[in-house]
C-alpha cells in the first residue's frame, strides 16, 4: 500500500480521478482501524492522509469553521479567548474534527450536550468526481424499512448503522465511504465554567447499587451536568499518580451557576455514597487521566500485538444492572480487564487485555456478546464506529433493508468502489 499526503483539494481531486481504491485518514486514532496491520487487512491501493491539506479555523456567528487536519485540541485552543466552547470533543483530542464527522464521534460532553451529529450545521465533501459537495442540515428524512429500523434506536447515540435524517447525516458515521469530507461548520455553545467532582465507589464487581443510585440521580440534572464519566478501579490502576486505590470512581462536571443548587438536590439522593468520599479536582488533572488510561490500553495491546479487544455498547438505563452483570461474568474469566466510559448514557467500554493465547476464546465472548446486546435492543457501536474491526459483529444486525440502502448508496455515490471499500457499506 502507498501512502499519499495532498497539500491541497487539488492535490486531492487529482488523486480521486485516478480512481484508485482508497482510504482516507486523518489522526489515525480510529481505535476501530488496525492502522499497524493496514497491509494484512485491506485490499485498498493507497492510503491518503489528509492530515495535511491547508487547516482553516474560524468562528463566524458563533459557529465554528474548519478546513483541513484541524484537531479537537487545536479547535479548544483556538476558542480560549472567546466567550464560545465546542460541545464535543473524543476523549482523544489529537483526532480531527472532520474525520469526527466520519466516525460520527462522540464524547464525554454528550451527556450534557448531546450528539455531534446534531451540531453540525453542515459539511462539504469531495465526491468521486472529485467535485466539492455541499451538504445541509435540513431534514430530508430516508422513508422506509431503513428509517424504521434506525427509529428503533431513538435516544442512542449512534444506532447500529447510519442515521440518514438530514442532508448533511449522508458523510456522518459512513466512515469516508461515498466521499472525502472536506469542510465542516459546526454549533458552538456560551463558555461557562465547571467543577469536577470525584465520587468514590466500591468495585463495581463487589457493588454496583452506588453507581447506579448516581447514575439515575444524574439523569434529570443534564442541564446543569454536562459529563457523567466512570472510572473503574483496574482501570485506575495505570495512572502514574492513582488518585484512589481498590475503588472505582465517577466524575461529574458540574456548572458553577447552578452548582449549590444541584449538590443540594443530588447529594441526598445518593443515600449510598458517603459525604467524605465526594472530593473537587482540577479540571485539567481529570482531563489528563482520563486520556491517560485509555491510551495505556491501546499501548498495552499493542506491545503484546494484540488487537484492541474492547466493547463500544450502549444501553437504555433500564438494562444497565443487567449489562453490569454481564461484565462481571465476565470479570470472572481470569483474563485481565478493565472497565471505562460513559456511564451517565449507559455507555462502558469493558476492554479484555488477553495475551495472544486468549484472544481465540475472547472471540467468541465478544459474538456472544453482540447477540446480547441485539436482544436487549441495545447501540452495539455507539461511539467508536465499526471500521475494520468491528465489522464481523455486524452482520447480525442487518436485515434485508439494512442491505439494499447500503448497497443503493454505495452505487448512487460510490460506484467504482474507491471509497473505503473494507468498509460497512461493502458486502
Ligand atoms: C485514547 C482514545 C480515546 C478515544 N475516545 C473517543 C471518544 O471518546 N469518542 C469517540 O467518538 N472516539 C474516540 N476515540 C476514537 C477516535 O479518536 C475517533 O474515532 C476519531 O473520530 C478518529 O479521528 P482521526 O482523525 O484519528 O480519524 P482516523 O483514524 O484517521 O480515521 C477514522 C475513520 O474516518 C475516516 N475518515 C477520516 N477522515 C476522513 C475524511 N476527511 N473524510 C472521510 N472519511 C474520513 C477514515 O477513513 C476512517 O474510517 C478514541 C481513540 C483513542 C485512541
Amino acid at each position: 500500500m502507498k501512502t499519499l499526503y495532498p497539500k491541497s483539494l487539488k492535490d486531492l481531486k487529482n488523486h480521486v480521478l485516478t480512481k484508485s481504491s482508497s482510504i482516507y485518514v486523518m489522526s489515525k486514532t480510529s481505535t476501530v482501524i488496525p492502522y499497524d496491520q493496514l497491509e494484512k487487512v485491506l485490499s485498498e491501493e493507497y492510503i491518503v492522509n489528509l492530515s495535511q491539506l491547508p487547516k482553516r479555523i474560524e468562528l463566524i456567528d458563533e459557529n465554528l469553521l474548519i478546513e483541513g487536519g484541524v484537531t479537537w485540541e487545536e479547535a479548544i485552543e483556538y476558542l480560549k479567548n472567546t466567550n464560545r466552547s465546542i460541545m464535543t470533543y473524543p476523549t482523544e483530542k489529537s483526532a480531527c474534527i472532520l474525520a469526527g464527522l466520519a466516525t460520527s464521534a462522540t464524547g464525554e460532553m454528550a451527556f450534557g450536550y448531546g450528539t455531534f451529529r446534531d451540531q453540525v450545521l453542515s459539511c462539504q465533501y469531495m465526491d468521486r468526481n472529485g467535485q466539492v459537495v455541499d451538504l445541509d442540515n435540513k431534514r430530508n428524512i430516508l422513508s422506509g424499512e431503513y428509517q424504521d429500523f434506525i427509529d428503533e434506536y431513538q435516544g442512542f447515540k449512534n444506532p447500529p448503522f447510519p442515521r440518514f435524517e438530514r442532508n448533511c447525516d449522508l458523510l456522518i458515521g459512513t466512515e469516508g465511504q461515498l466521499g472525502v469530507i472536506t469542510q465542516a461548520i459546526i454549533q458552538t455553545v456560551k463558555k461557562e465554567s465547571y467543577s469536577t467532582y470525584f465520587f468514590k465507589l466500591p468495585k463495581w464487581e463487589e457493588d454496583y447499587a452506588p453507581h447506579f443510585q448516581l447514575v439515575s440521580s444524574v439523569q434529570d440534572l443534564r442541564d446543569s451536568i454536562r459529563i457523567c464519566e466512570f472510572l473503574d478501579s483496574n482501570s485506575l490502576a495505570y495512572l502514574k499518580e492513582p488518585l484512589v486505590k481498590n475503588s472505582d470512581v465517577i466524575v461529574l462536571e458540574i456548572k458553577n451557576e447552578t452548582l449549590e443548587e444541584v449538590l443540594e438536590k443530588l447529594l441526598p439522593r445518593l443515600s449510598l455514597i458517603k459525604e467524605e468520599d465526594v472530593f473537587e479536582i482540577s479540571n485539567s488533572k481529570f482531563q489528563e487521566l482520563r486520556v491517560e488510561i485509555p491510551r495505556t490500553v491501546n499501548e498495552m495491546n499493542a506491545l503484546k500485538k494484540v488487537v484492541k479487544k474492547g466493547t463500544d455498547a450502549q444501553v437504555r438505563i433500564d438494562s444497565l444492572k443487567d449489562l453490569l452483570d454481564y461484565y462481571r461474568d465476565w470479570a470472572k474469566q481470569g483474563v485481565k480487564y478493565n472497565l471505562f466510559g460513559h456511564i451517565g448514557d449507559c455507555h462502558l467500554h469493558f476492554n479484555f487485555m488477553p495475551d495472544q493465547e486468549s484472544v481465540e476464546s475472547i472471540n467468541e465472548k465478544l459474538t456472544e456478546f453482540y447477540d446480547y446486546i441485539l436482544s436487549i435492543k441495545g447501540s452495539p457501536f455507539a461511539e467508536h464506529g465499526i471500521g475494520i474491526i468491528k465489522k464481523s459483529f455486524l452482520e447480525k444486525f442487518k436485515n434485508s433493508s439494512v442491505q439494499e440502502t447500503f448497497k443503493e448508496l454505495k452505487l448512487q455515490h460510490d460506484p467504482e468502489n474507491i471509497f473505503f471499500r473494507s468498509g460497512f457499506l461493502s458486502e
